[in-house]
């Protein structure tokens, strides 16, 4: 044993298991071809961003930026932070490279780590990654109802919809917010000692926030409070309800909740989150709206815009516990040869089989030994079949197909029949 000390990894940052690596994939991968398939283009952005980018759009009073960003100096003293999120810098982007004109729509979707220091606990890390998807240039409720309806194909792809809520409200233009904000202050502040210490912070700084506080007492007080649908202006609330009536078409159930303000400060509108009431205080899925002012407050053009994003371990501790299945690969291929002198050959034959199998694992034997060690691995690798290469026979062009699930078969395979002989092992091939 070495005599340095190890090194820890940092807390709240996971070295996620290659079979957590593999769900985390599957979940994305569901993601990216649902959103794909709908228009949603694929955008690769930096993790790293001016400071004030996120102060600006994601809000100074927030959470987020108040007391969960990752700022530094950078060499030549200036801030920069780890993006928390991942809709601020998009919208800088389409600023910068003028990507958005006047009349386009634009459809983007991007995965990527976000960090946030918050307190780690399953479901809250201080890395994560997020898949979301954002459309610029729209300001029809169509499009609102376009994000929710593919967010719930993902979650039914997952088999995750049976337990889930989808839960809405709209929050209306920022003047209406004003106006509420001020009569929301001025209930509570004759009510300032009952409140706990988070929302006494929030009374001046982001009111609204304390209408999501988790602290009963809290959630008592607010009872009698002035509502916030009451402020909503009239165009706010049609396009609220044509949002739902576009939900109903879609059979899309909801729960109308007014509480529902979200953490970040440039929303408008149509608000959403998926949730599950049937787990801990981690039970938000994925959480979204619009934000039509946002691309104007960071200098750019009035543009609408809407988006939603999700977090993929979040994603993932759902699947886990509710679908208990593991994702296996008995669409595999084993590859064992009897001697080292075949090794080469082994490699061959894999190429191919994946050639001729795009979308098959083929793995080889590189550890070699006996031919029952190699079969044990073949069998533990879960591979659905083994191609063998034996001395006689390969010399023959000839290999050994056998078969490692249900009822074992074993019968030889001339090489220029694999084109022929293989896909009929592999039916979604
Ligand atoms: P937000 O941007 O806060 O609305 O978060 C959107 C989604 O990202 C949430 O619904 C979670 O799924 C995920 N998320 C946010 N913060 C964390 C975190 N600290 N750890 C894991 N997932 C997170």
């Amino acid at each position: 044993m070495g005599t340095q000390q190890t090194i820890q990894s940092i807390r709240g940052m996971n070295d996620w298991d290659v079979s957590t690596s593999d769900r985390l994939h599957h979940i994305e991968q569901q993601a990216q071809s649902i959103f794909a398939q709908a228009g949603y283009q694929k955008i690769r952005l930096p993790v790293l961003e001016k400071t004030e980018l996120f102060a600006r759009a994601v809000g100074n009073h927030t959470d987020v930026v108040e007391k969960e960003m990752y700022s530094f100096s950078d060499r030549n003293d200036q801030s920069l932070s780890l993006r928390p999120e991942g809709t601020a810098g998009l919208v800088r982007a389409i600023i910068e490279n003028g990507w958005w004109q006047q009349g386009q729509l634009l459809r983007y979707q991007y995965t990527g780590p976000m960090f946030r220091r918050e307190r780690p606990q399953k479901g809250r890390y201080r890395q994560f990654a997020q898949f979301g998807a954002e459309v610029f240039g729209a300001s029809n409720p169509i499009i609102d109802s376009e994000i929710i309806h593919l967010s719930y194909q993902w979650l039914e792809a997952l088999g995750l919809k049976n337990h889930i809520q989808l839960h809405i409200n709209t929050i209306g233009e920022s003047a209406d917010r004003q106006q509420y904000r001020q009569a929301l202050i001025d209930y509570l502040n004759p009510r300032y000692d009952e409140l706990d210490e988070d929302s006494q912070r929030r009374l001046h700084t982001n009111p609204l926030r304390i209408l999501d506080s988790k602290i009963e007492h809290t959630q008592q007080l607010l009872q009698q409070a002035p509502q916030l649908q009451d402020f909503i202006n009239e165009k706010s609330q049609t396009h609220f309800t044509q949002v739902l009536q576009h939900l109903d078409t879609l059979n899309i159930d909801y729960h109308l909740n007014p509480q529902l303000v979200r953490g970040l400060d440039y929303y408008n509108d149509t608000v959403f989150e998926w949730m599950s009431d049937k787990t801990g205080s981690q039970n938000t899925l994925c959480g979204g709206g619009r934000y039509d002012s946002l691309m104007a407050e960071l200098g750019g053009k009035n543009c609408s815009a809407v988006g939603f994003a999700a977090g993929l371990e979040r994603m993932d501790a759902f699947y886990q516990k509710f679908i208990q299945q593991t994702l296996e690969h008995h669409d595999s291929i084993y590859v064992i040869c009897q001697a080292s002198s075949l090794s080469s050959a082994a490699l061959f034959v894999a190429t191919q089989a994946r050639k001729i199998l795009p979308s098959i694992r083929v793995v080889c034997d590189v550890q070699l030994g006996s031919l029952k060690s190699q079969f044990k691995r073949a069998d533990k690798s879960g591979a659905k079949i083994a191609l063998i290469l034996a001395q006689e026979e390969y010399a023959k062009h000839i290999l050994i197909l056998k078969t490692l699930r249900d009822t074992a078969t074993q019968k030889n395979l001339l090489l220029t029949d694999m084109d022929t002989v293989l896909p009929t092992y592999f039916n979604s091939a």
